[in-house]
């Protein structure tokens, strides 16, 4: 029998448990304590954070290369409270790879530099931030996933979360929970890359002014651990070139937190007319050449991961506030591609959103002109002149990595420099299905064997993220059976020969040919990066959250 939702009332609700809410729940817990200390009246709203992961941190990945600027700010003895820094960047490299040559660059532009940098494991931040906030008495729902916007008198008036307990039919199992509604005065929106929730809340409350096309990229990242010797804590090394043509965006990292462990990466641009184009291939190509192997070399590939990230800079940013909500983060696109950092720029934006909702609950006034401050914090801040700064570096990079390279030289000495002012806009055109051709990479893939000790399948990597789901409930990726018939095992096949089979870093996507053509989604896999929605040539992939707690459980990446 359907049980009734519960309803919980708050005066905050955070979506997203990463570094733009937790930074954004735990500043505003102190303001809070702050005024209380001084004031006779006490404020003591109920403020909550959801995240879908099984415990804080687990849908946490990240290089991660953190610009401390945002912690000093708001958390300035972060150090002797234990957060938790790997090492702090010692040297660093930036090299142009060939297939088997390597040149570094001869000196580091000062915005390329990480001096003073910290090296964190974001997953391990992530699930300290969520103590700090804690104490700060923020509750805190992990295994909760946002699963629909409410609605009420024209405004976002909370969420509701994800049901259990059903089959994958869709009937009730005998632990079936309906999912809560929980009503907020304002739903902060932190869902990272390509936010379900906001897909949804963008369609209810269309933006006034179109920004250019989101673009993104995705990441897949590995944990080493090595022999001794080789590297030094906090060294830095930023790839370009092999294995990506000089048409295709990308490129590789390998960070030392210590001289035993490594973060090893590889970022591929994703658009729909590179639909084949596969992200866990090209790091497997990456850690092939001479100068990834000889370090790797007798090591263990310890976790394994991958996450889209967005690269539209500030020319793509979505509205940050709307009816009853804010969007902090990458939710709102605020990632610097040229530092290929967006940590300390999701949480300047999460501390910006604290003081605006410190005001709203001082003045009792959750107004949309209220709300609104938070736009105006946000551009008269060192956040908006970083992002500003950069807004041209990732477009230079559709004329090619040569092209791109001379831009982005030549926007060091003249910030926001473009060749083509106009080229973020047109996006659509020139990034039309098919538009360009499948990368000569992928020709080589039939041919690839990983060897389980460098290179690795995707199972295998898949096997190292940690990833569970409950198997029987409703496929979250959603595709209509006349698409499947019609556009998947038809058109796509014909103009693309179904590149989901290759963009998927966790192998969801199968087309299996007997006894007749079909496409087998293995959703169980899923490791929530948000790919294939991005990279489908036709759109029809809908990624919906599964059951809270589903998804990969990363510790160190
Ligand atoms: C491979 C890779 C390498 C990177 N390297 C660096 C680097 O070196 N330095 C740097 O500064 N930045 C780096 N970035 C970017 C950086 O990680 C992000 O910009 C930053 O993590 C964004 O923080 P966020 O809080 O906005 O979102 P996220 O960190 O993505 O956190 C969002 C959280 O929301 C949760 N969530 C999402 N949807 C829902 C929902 N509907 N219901 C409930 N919970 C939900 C997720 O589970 C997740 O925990 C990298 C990114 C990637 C992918
Ligand atoms: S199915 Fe899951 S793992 Fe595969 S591309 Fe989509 S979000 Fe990523």
């Amino acid at each position: 029998m359907k049980q009734e939702r519960e309803s919980l009332e708050f005066d905050i609700v955070f979506v997203g448990a990463g570094p733009a809410n937790l930074a954004s729940a735990i500043h505003l817990g102190r303001l809070l304590k702050r005024c209380n200390a001084r004031s006779e009246k006490a404020l003591d709203p109920a403020i909550a954070v959801i995240d879908k992961g099984r415990y804080a941190g687990a849908h946490l990945i990240s290089g991660a290369v953190l610009d401390p600027r945002t912690l000093d700010e708001f958390f300035p003895d972060y150090r002797e409270s234990g957060c938790p820094v790997e090492a702090i960047v010692s040297n660093e490299r930036i090299w142009y790879l060939t297939e088997k040559k390597k040149f570094h660059f001869p000196f580091l532009p000062e915005p390329f530099s990480n001096r003073g940098n910290l090296l964190v494991s974001l997953s391990r931040l992530g699930s300290w931030l969520a103590g700090e906030a804690e104490k700060e008495g923020v509750q805190l729902f992990d295994n909760t996933a946002a699963a629909a916007p409410f609605v009420e008198n024209g405004r976002l008036a909370g969420i509701l979360t994800d049901d259990k307990g059903v089959d994958r039919e869709g009937n009730l199992k005998g632990n079936h929970e309906p999912g809560l509604l929980l009503k907020a005065r304002t739903v902060v929106i932190g869902e990272g890359s390509d936010g379900s929730l906001l897909r949804r809340i963008s369609g209810l409350f269309p933006p006034d002014t179109a920004a250019a096309p989101q673009r993104y990229e995705t990441g897949v990242k590995e944990m080493w651990s090595i022999p001794p010797g080789r590297l030094k804590t906090g060294e830095v090394h930023h790839m370009f070139g092999h294995p990506l043509p000089s048409g295709i965006y990308g490129g590789g990292w390998l960070y030392a937190f210590s001289p035993t462990l490594l973060s090893v990466g590889f970022i591929t641009s994703v658009e729909p007319a590179l639909p084949a184009c596969d992200p866990h291939f090209n790091l497997q190509r990456f850690k092939q050449h001479p100068l990834l192997s000889g370090i790797l070399e007798g090591g263990r590939m310890i976790e394994s991961g991958a996450r889209c990230l967005t690269s539209g800079g500030v020319d793509a940013m979505p509205p940050l506030y709307g009816p009853g909500f804010l969007v902090t983060g990458e939710s709102a696109g605020m990632v610097n591609l040229q530092r290929r950092k967006g940590v300390h720029l999701a949480m300047k934006s999460g501390t910006l959103a604290a003081e605006t909702l410190f005001e709203a609950l001082l003045h009792d006034d959750f107004s949309i002109d209220r709300l609104k401050t938070y736009d105006e914090r946000f551009r008269k801040s060192w956040a908006f002149d970083e992002l500003n700064a950069a807004r041209n570096y990732r477009k230079a990079f559709d004329r090619g990595l040569y092209a791109g390279l001379v831009q982005a030289g030549l926007q060091l000495t003249f910030p926001g420099f473009s060749i083509d002012e106009s080229n973020g806009h047109s996006r659509d055109e020139k990034t039309k299905a098919g538009s360009k051709k499948v990368p000569s990479g992928i020709a080589g893939k039939e041919l690839f064997r990983p060897d389980g000790l460098l290179t690795f399948s995707k199972e295998d990597s898949l096997f190292r993220s940690g990833t569970m789901h409950e198997e029987n409930q409703p496929c979250h990726l959603k595709i209509k059976a006349e698409d499947i018939e019609e556009i998947c095992l038809k058109k796509c096949t014909g103009e693309f020969a179904n590149p989901c089979i290759h963009f998927c870093p966790a192998k969801v996507y199968e087309i299996t040919a007997e006894p007749v053509p079909s496409l087998r989604l293995n959703p169980s896999n899923c490791l929530h990066c948000k790919t294939c929605e991005i990279a489908d040539p036709y759109g029809i992939i809908t990624w919906t959250p599964p059951e809270g707690g589903g998804g990969p459980g990363y510790k160190l990446s």
